[in-house]
C-alpha cells in the first residue's frame, strides 16, 4: 500500500491522492461506491485497498463519475474490467470522457493537458452503463444524491452521500490552504455558470465537503460557499435596488 496515496479521512470515507488529484471511496459494511477514479496508480490503489480489507471486487457496486476530465477518469477502464461495476456519468459530459469532444475548450492550456494527458496514460475504454441527471437518487451506500454543476465542464456533478451529508463537489469547489476556492477561469468552460452553479449548495443539508484538488480540508468548506451566496445575494439587492431608484427619482435634466 502506498501510505502516501491513501487516507482514511472519516469513518467511511477514503480519499486517493495522486500528485493531481483526489479520487474517493465511500463505504459500508455492504458495498463500495468509487466517487472518480483518479488516473495514474490511483486504480492499483484502490484494488490493494479492497484486498487490504478482505473486499471482493465484486464489493464495488458503482463507480460515479464526476466530470470528463481525464484526471478524473483515468482509471475507470481499469476499475470497470476489475469489478465489472456500472460506471455513471452526465451525458453533457460524454465526449470529454470519451476524448471525442471538439472544444470549445476555455483556454489552449487546458486542451493541451487534456489532449496530452491522453497520450501519456492512455485510458482504455470504458462503458458509461448509466446516465445520471439532477436530482436522482442513487441507491448505494444508503442513497446518494446527484446534483448538476455545471460550469467547470458542461455535465459536472456532485454527488451528495446522504446518510453522512458529505458532498463531494468535485471541480465546483476547491479548497486553496483550507479555504474554499473556484478554480481558475482558463479551467472553467463557462466561468460565470460555474461560479452561479455553486450558489445552489448553500441551502442544501451538508456537513462537510471532500473537493478532488484540496488540501486536506480541516475547516467545513460549507461555510464559506454559504457566505459566498450571502454576499451574491446582498450584491443582488443593492443592484436591484439602485435601478429602483433610477426609476423613482425625476431626471433633474429632462
Ligand atoms: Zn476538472
Amino acid at each position: 500500500m502506498d501510505a502516501r496515496g491513501l487516507h482514511e479521512l472519516r469513518d467511511g470515507v477514503i480519499g486517493l491522492r495522486s500528485v493531481l488529484v483526489w479520487s474517493f471511496l465511500i463505504a459500508n459494511d455492504r458495498e463500495v461506491v468509487a466517487i472518480d477514479t483518479g488516473f495514474g496508480p490511483q486504480g492499483r490503489w484502490v484494488k490493494q485497498w479492497f484486498k487490504r480489507t478482505g473486499r471482493s471486487p465484486r464489493d464495488l457496486k458503482a463507480i460515479l463519475l464526476t466530470h470528463g476530465h481525464i484526471d478524473h477518469i483515468g482509471c475507470a477502464a481499469e476499475l470497470q474490467r476489475w469489478s465489472k461495476a456500472p460506471i455513471f456519468l452526465h451525458p453533457a459530459d460524454h465526449d470529454l470522457a470519451k476524448g471525442t469532444y471538439s472544444g470549445p475548450w476555455p483556454s489552449k492550456f487546458l486542451a493541451n493537458v487534456e489532449r496530452s494527458s491522453r497520450l501519456l496514460w492512455w485510458t482504455r475504454r470504458f462503458q458509461v452503463t448509466h446516465e445520471v441527471a439532477d436530482g436522482d437518487r442513487l441507491p448505494f451506500c444508503g442513497g446518494i444524491d446527484v446534483i448538476h454543476l455545471p460550469g467547470h465542464t458542461p455535465g459536472q456533478v456532485g454527488y451528495r452521500w446522504n446518510s453522512e451529508k458529505i458532498l463531494f463537489p468535485a471541480d465546483a469547489i476547491l479548497s486553496i490552504a483550507g479555504r474554499a476556492a473556484f478554480p481558475k477561469s482558463k479551467f472553467n468552460i463557462d466561468d460565470t455558470l460555474a461560479r452561479t452553479s455553486v450558489l445552489r449548495l448553500a441551502p442544501m443539508e451538508i456537513d462537510w465537503v471532500f473537493p478532488c484538488h484540496q488540501t486536506t480540508p480541516r475547516h467545513n468548506l460549507m461555510t464559506d460557499i454559504r457566505r459566498y451566496a450571502q454576499t451574491r445575494a446582498q450584491a443582488e439587492a443593492m443592484r436591484e435596488l439602485a435601478e429602483s431608484e433610477q426609476q423613482v427619482v425625476p431626471d433633474n435634466g429632462s
